[in-house]
C-alpha cells in the first residue's frame, strides 16, 4: 500500500466510496469510453478511479465546484491514465445529481 500525498486524506476515500456505491448500484459505464468497471480487481484497467470532471486548476479558489462531492466521478484506471492533465473543452455540466 502506498499513499500519495494530496489524495489520501478520509474525504477523498469517502468520496470515493459514494462513487463507487453510486455506480454500482446503477450500473452507469465509465464516461470516457461507455465500458463498464471492474470493481473487485484493483489490478484491471477497467478498475474505478476518481477523476475531477473539473480540473482543478481552472476553478479560482472560492468556487463551490473545488468539493469533491460536486466535481468528481469514476473513469477506469486505463482511461484516467490515457487522459492525463488534458483540458476536456465544452465538459463543464456535471451531472452528478441524475443518477
Ligand atoms: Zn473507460
Amino acid at each position: 500500500m502506498s499513499k500519495r500525498a494530496g489524495r489520501s486524506d478520509g474525504r477523498w476515500k469517502k468520496q470515493r466510496a459514494k462513487l463507487v456505491k453510486q455506480v454500482q448500484a446503477a450500473g452507469t459505464p465509465c464516461p470516457l469510453c461507455g465500458e463498464a468497471f471492474v470493481f473487485d480487481d484493483w489490478r484491471s484497467p477497467l478498475y474505478p478511479h476518481m477523476d475531477h470532471i473539473i480540473p482543478l486548476s481552472q476553478l479560482a479558489p472560492g468556487d463551490p465546484r473545488r468539493q469533491e462531492s460536486l466535481n468528481t466521478r469514476l473513469v477506469h484506471a486505463e482511461c484516467n491514465r490515457k487522459r492525463g492533465n488534458r483540458i476536456r473543452a465544452g465538459y463543464d455540466q456535471p451531472n452528478l445529481t441524475e443518477w
